[in-house]
């Protein structure tokens, strides 16, 4: 049985996709231009964000994306 009552991780919603290329510093935010840490495919288009727009748009996107790759982890390392 499947409920939607909570929200979940993306990664364990969408497929994430394991061969992915790392996001390097010159991927940048589709948004704002600052360096990207997820990126994902909607529409067979892949989609880069900053940390700040993934999470701002990431309940939308989890209707949408077909993938979802995130970096967000490694944030201050
Ligand atoms: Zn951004």
């Amino acid at each position: 049985m499947t409920t939607l009552t909570q929200p979940r991780p993306l990664d364990d919603v969408i497929g994430v996709e394991p061969d992915r290329e790392p996001l390097t510093s010159r991927d940048r935010c589709d948004a704002c231009g600052a360096r990207a840490y997820v990126a994902a495919t909607v529409n067979g288009v892949e989609l880069l964000y900053c940390a700040h727009h993934a999470t701002a748009y990431e309940d939308r996107l989890a209707s949408v994306a077909s993938t979802w790759h995130d970096e967000r982890s490694t944030l201050g390392r």
